[in-house]
């Protein structure tokens, strides 16, 4: 499947904001935003910061994609669902991408980062509903269940991994089970569930030109 595969940084500092695409390293002083206070590129420095209405619009609906590690093609095939489904658009949207596969094992605990998620999700250490998955953009529904396969354990990168999120609060839409490496989606994530600095009704307003 196709993804980005370019320096993630680079992602912040062209949004002017932390993202978060890196789990721990994001929380140190090696962090390129703040350290940085400019767009990437040859140009960066002399481009203005003040955008247009359209640009707001596009900025965030770039953020949103980026969050969830998303390529165009899928997003606008998200906000399509989102638009088919009952409720308000925006809200509808982001309980899409709060369904991905990879993002429920993020939020579950068992990675650092949604992008570690998508690569553990790669390497089939995950069920789901009991049987092995290894895509992560599977969208999840109530009553699904998510589990760590046998084999995943036993190794280190989980250990460590569930140890450093043993405090993290799982959103309450989730049903976590740590004794058995198992989560349960209780619902869909509603609006107050996610803590993600995103404007939606600015996506909403782009698509509907
Ligand atoms: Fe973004 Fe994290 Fe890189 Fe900082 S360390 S620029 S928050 S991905």
């Amino acid at each position: 499947m196709a993804r980005y595969t370019g320096a993630v940084c680079r992602l912040c500092r062209r949004q002017g904001e932390k993202l978060y695409l890196k789990g721990d390293r994001c929380y140190t002083n090696k962090c390129s935003v703040g350290r940085r206070e400019y767009a990437p590129g040859q140009h960066g420095m002399a481009r203005s910061k003040k955008l247009s209405e359209y640009g707001l619009q596009l900025r965030e609906k770039q953020k949103a994609r980026r969050f969830y590690g998303v390529l165009e093609k899928q997003f606008a095939h998200y906000f399509e669902l989102a638009e088919k489904r009952k409720g308000i658009t925006g809200e509808n949207l982001l309980a899409i991408l709060e369904s991905r596969f990879d993002n429920v094992v993020y939020r579950l605990g068992f990675a650092m980062s949604r992008a570690e998620a998508r690569q553990l999700v790669r390497h089939g250490h995950f069920n789901l509903n009991g049987n092995r998955v290894t895509v992560s953009s599977i969208l999840v529904k109530p009553g699904d269940v998510i589990s760590l396969r046998e084999k995943g354990m036993g190794l280190d990168k989980f250990k460590n991994n569930m140890e450093t999120n043993a405090t993290k609060v799982v959103p309450k839409w989730l049903d976590y089970d740590a004794a058995k490496c198992e989560g349960k989606v209780i619902s869909y994530a509603a609006r107050e569930d996610i803590d993600l600095p995103l404007e939606e009704h600015l996506i909403v307003e782009l698509y509907s030109k």
